[in-house]
């Protein structure tokens, strides 16, 4: 399975993950997103969040 992961060096927090999928995203500590539950949302849902990160800080990681 893949699950969505966050590079907090390139995040700029801008929250655009929380509001796309906020099943799977959240603004963490220091206004970083962090991947609360990585199975939340449709795999559709987590890729728009993805697609839509102005940082490029979301990638796909196979467990
Ligand atoms: S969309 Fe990208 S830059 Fe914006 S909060 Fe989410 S991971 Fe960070």
């Amino acid at each position: 399975m893949k699950v969505p992961v966050v590079d907090p060096d390139l995040c700029t927090g801008c929250g655009a993950c929380a509001d796309t999928c906020p099943a799977v995203f959240e603004m963490g500590e220091n206004d970083v997103a962090v991947v609360k539950n990585p199975s939340g949302a449709p795999e559709s849902e987590i890729q728009e969040a993805i697609d839509g990160c102005p940082a490029e800080a979301i990638s796909w990681k196979e467990q």
